[in-house]
């Protein structure tokens, strides 16, 4: 079953991927974090993606749809996938369908954690990533037990320079102007539904594991 989660930044979707990827034994595949890893291991991707990443802009769609595309015949993406963060526009959706189509293979849900607007300035200036597996945290909502270290795996924390300043206003600018015309896109496929996200950690999963779950008795 291939899950498609759409949400702004600060939305909660990397934790929610992340768990819903522990649930339901599927890839959790990311397309900041694949940027993030080609960036620190220096890569020919990595260095042209860094410098529309630092402007807060998206990256073009040749580079990603490529990248995620790849990734997505690796084997332990064959039983499912949870994707997060991408496709964020009309072009990487309908160049992720036919991709998919080639394999034999579509997308089952998309499923859309709304959080308004202010909720997602007050997270996004209280997050923190680790270094070596982008556990998210928030020094607010989500402390980790020790500060500036991740319960998980103990690497450093730190915040992500485009989750301050100007580029966070740009990138909830795109998300709201550009990504958020995925709904559609889905709705008229039959595959969206929208899931509250401005609730406890746990009750967003209970949500999103419903939706999932009645899918796939349907
Ligand atoms: P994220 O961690 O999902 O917020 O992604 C971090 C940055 O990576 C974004 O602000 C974009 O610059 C780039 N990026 C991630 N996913 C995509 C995508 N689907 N299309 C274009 N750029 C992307």
């Amino acid at each position: 079953m291939n899950i498609i989660l759409i949400g702004a930044q600060g939305s909660g979707k990397g934790t929610q991927a992340d768990l819903l990827s522990e649930h339901l034994g599927f890839a959790h595949v990311a397309s900041g974090d694949l940027f993030r890893k080609a960036i620190d291991e220096r890569t020919e991707l990595g260095m042209q993606a860094k410098v529309y990443i630092d402007r807060g802009e998206l990256v073009p769609d040749d580079l990603t749809v490529s990248m995620i595309l790849n990734r997505l015949e690796e084997p332990d993406c064959a039983q499912g996938v949870i994707l997060d963060g991408f496709p964020r526009t009309i072009a990487q959706a309908q160049a992720l369908d036919s991709g998919l189509a080639g394999a034999g293979k579509q997308i089952n849900l998309a499923l859309y954690l709304e959080v308004p607007r202010e909720e997602l300035l007050t997270r996004l200036s209280g997050r923190y990533i680790c270094k070596a597996n982008q556990h998210v945290y928030n020094i607010h909502t989500r402390p980790p037990k020790t500060p500036g270290v991740c319960d998980i795996d103990g690497s450093p924390l730190y915040q992500r320079s485009d989750d301050t300043g100007e580029a966070v206003q740009r990138r909830l600018d795109i998300f709201f102007n550009e990504t958020i015309q995925l709904l559609g896109y889905y709705d008229r496929q039959g595959k969206l539904v929208t899931v509250n996200g401005n609730q406890q950690i746990d009750s967003v999963q209970d949500d999103l594991l419903a939706v999932i779950r009645n899918h796939t008795s349907a």
